[in-house]
């Protein structure tokens, strides 16, 4: 991908934006882009450069994220809608053609990780209730005073906000490039008086950090050398979290795609295609808050012998909700593929019923009065019919997700 059109390659150490940020290590990448841990030079602190592939589609992808992303900024001054920053955006021009860079806030690992690094063995309660939290605040938001869909919630698209200094922690910060490699930096700008000052700076802080590095708790980033340690090492991690990845965002009035969201994570109503509104990430929300207590996607179809995929989701979706209503099978676009005219599926014909409450409890072994707590706050949000789920503002007032002090300020009122 890194030829015409595709991804631009960075270097440690490369100049973006006439000098005001100097890329330091590679953060993670998408379909359309990478994203670069930067050091903003005018602000003296980090940032995410997400560096976009030059092809014209791409270029218009981005345009489409810069524009959802800066009316999530225009409407939150004070930063606190649990929505990724853009901070500023602008072209790159490079041997593989003109990329489109947004600058955001930079944030910490997502919740895929965050799940991956416990072993998929799911996160204690109040941590989930923690994330659910953060993530309805930005629903929220985005729907409310918006009128935004975000249109791809799942764990992967959740960062944890980086509460780590990236220069205190050379694992966590990739700092540690820097240490091997010395002279590798220096390449991209002809060694500008700005940037050789960075970098003295950086590796002046590098090596105080690795002289700590001993001490240093368990670190997020050891994802696949998760010990023992790992379920204390996330006592001390604050869950304060927020949405990113608005490729696909759309607006409430205006929507581009019929066939939105990751399969995983994909409403009932969009698989049926009979229209969708707010609540498709209502769905996706739901789905993420069960990945998170059990450490297992909730739906993961797959095609089988004479049924395809969507056969599948439709079927495991009633296994774990009961059947369908029969107006709501027979009501898509796309309803005829799937069902029959009494609202039963064409091809899989025995489901076996498995209820959220006692899936809970049998497969993942919680406490039943957790399990039935979890259970009443989440069901209403798998509703196969959109107008009955709860929104993201009566999620918020759910007892369930509510912490001890607003549950008690709730009461006094
Ligand atoms: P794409 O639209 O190409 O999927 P994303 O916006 O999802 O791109 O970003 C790709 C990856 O880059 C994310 O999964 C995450 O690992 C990392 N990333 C994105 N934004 C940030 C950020 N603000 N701070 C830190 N890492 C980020
Ligand atoms: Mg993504």
């Amino acid at each position: 991908s890194y030829r015409k059109g595709g991804y631009h390659a960075v270097r440690i150490g490369d100049p973006f934006s006439g000098g005001r940020y100097i890329a330091q290590r590679k953060l993670g990448w998408g379909q359309f882009s990478t994203v670069w841990l930067a050091y903003d030079t005018l602000s003296s602190s980090y940032v995410a450069l997400k560096i976009q592939k030059s092809a014209q589609q791409f270029a218009q992808a981005a345009l489409h994220e810069i524009e959802f992303l800066s009316a999530a900024a225009d409407g939150d001054l004070q930063n606190t809608k649990c929505v990724v920053r853009l901070i500023d955006h602008f072209k790159h021009a490079g041997p593989n053609g003109q990329h489109l860079c947004m600058v955001l806030e930079f944030l910490g690992d997502s919740l895929l990780r965050l799940i991956r690094y416990n072993r998929y063995k799911g996160l204690k309660l109040d941590k989930v209730r923690e994330i659910c939290r953060c993530v309805l605040t930005g629903l929220d938001y985005l729907h409310r005073e918006l009128g935004m869909i975000h249109s791809d919630l799942k764990p992967e698209n959740i960062l944890l906000c980086s509460t780590i200094d990236p220069c205190k922690d050379p694992v966590r910060s990739g700092l540690t490039p820097l240490l091997e490699k010395p002279e590798g930096n220096a390449n991209g700008g002809g060694g500008s008086s700005t940037m050789n000052l960075i970098e003295k700076k950086l590796k002046r802080r590098a090596k105080r950090a690795v002289a700590k590095i001993s001490e240093r708790r368990v670190s997020m980033v050891g994802g696949e050398e998760a010990s023992s340690k790992t379920e204390k090492s996330l006592d001390g991690i604050d869950m304060r979290c927020k949405v990113v990845d608005f490729g696909n965002a759309c607006w409430a009035d205006k929507q581009f795609a019929e066939e939105i969201q990751t399969r995983q994570y994909r409403a009932p109503e969009v698989i049926l295609q009979s229209g969708y509104s707010f609540s498709v990430d209502m769905w996706s929300f739901g789905c993420t808050a069960f990945e998170l207590v059990t450490g297992d996607m909730l739906f993961a179809p797959k095609e089988g012998n004479g049924y395809g995929e969507d056969e599948d989701h439709l079927a495991i979706m009633m296994e774990l909700l009961g059947k369908m209503p029969r107006k709501i099978a027979i009501g898509g676009a796309r309803s005829k593929d799937y069902f029959d005219r009494h609202g039963d599926l064409k091809r899989i014909r025995r489901l076996k019923y498995w209820p959220l409450d006692r899936l809970l409890v049998d497969k993942y072994k919680l406490p039943e009065a957790e399990a039935k707590e979890f259970a009443e706050f989440l069901s209403p949000i798998l509703e196969f019919a959109p107008e009955k789920r709860p929104t993201a503002q009566q999620c918020l007032k759910h007892p369930w997700s509510m912490d001890e002090c607003s549950k008690y300020t709730e009461q006094c009122r």
